[in-house]
């Protein structure tokens, strides 16, 4: 049996790659999901980096590709519903909870690491996510070293990885990190509205294609909204209801 670490190309898996080969731990193989055109380039190059390091370390490194590509499963692909009628595409993921992409992402890695240990990373201020995660074939080191994900942030940083994102609509480079708390997706609909608003401020060709995608169907992006509802509010420079509520209130007096 190995131990196969899952890399996201996020801080925190990649923390506990760094970290198992600094402590000396058993890495047989590092896995990386591939979602695609969904990926921030900023992921992408550190996957790239990350791969080169294990291939340096002796770790073997596996990308695994989903069967059909995610964007055309979103908008694209026709399948049967519940009900028997037809659906072209299952439109946003992450979406009230709705995470057919995560579901494909487990389901492949699952059956790809078979009997070999898992080793995710999860860390120890995440106790929900540890919780669901339990599996007599995986493990959670980052949780057992008590780190945390700010530990996980900083430790990346200090050996000198970075999620720099370029944004040529603004010609400037965008520290990921600085503006979302998660790098998953770019059109995750997990996202909080925090970091929708630092989307539409600070990477605006993410943005565009958020409204191209919006485009495509009539389900809202987020329960408070379509893309198109969000960047009116933005706009504005509120973030949540209770702001543009405000705000209305003090145009009015
Ligand atoms: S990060 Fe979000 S969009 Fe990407 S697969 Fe997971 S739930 Fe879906």
């Amino acid at each position: 049996m190995g131990n196969v670490i899952q890399l996201s190309g996020g801080k925190d898996s990649l923390a506990l790659l760094l970290i198992a080969i600094e402590k000396g731990y058993k890495v047989d193989e590092a896995v990386y999901f591939d979602v695609g055109e969904w990926e921030f380039q900023a992921v992408r190059r550190n996957i790239e980096k990350a791969k080169k390091l294990c291939e340096q370390k002796g770790i073997r490194f596996t990308t695994i590709h989903p069967a059909i590509e995610f964007p055309v499963l979103a908008w694209e692909r026709e399948y049967i519903q519940r009900n028997g009628n037809k659906k072209k595409g299952y439109e946003w993921c992450g979406w009230h909870g709705c995470r057919w992409g995560t579901t494909q992402k487990i389901a492949q890695l699952d059956k790809y690491c078979g009997d070999n240990l898992q080793i995710i990373g999860i860390a120890k201020d995440e106790p929900e996510r540890l919780e669901k995660g339990v599996g007599s074939n995986k493990a959670y080191w980052l949780n057992e070293w008590g780190l945390t994900e700010a530990d996980c942030l900083q430790y990346c940083y200090d050996q000198g990885w970075n999620w720099l994102e370029y944004e040529p609509l603004t010609d400037k480079y965008i520290e990921l990190y600085s503006v979302l708390d998660r790098v998953s997706c770019w059109c995750c609909g997990n996202k909080n509205l925090k970091e929708l608003y630092n989307i539409y401020r600070f990477l605006p060709s993410y943005w565009k294609r958020l409204e191209e995608y919006q485009i495509k169907t009539d389900k809202p992006f987020k329960e408070s909204g379509s893309i198109f509802e969000l960047a009116e509010r933005f706009k504005l420079g509120c973030v949540t209801k209770a702001e543009l509520k405000k705000f209305y209130k003090e145009e009015i007096k």
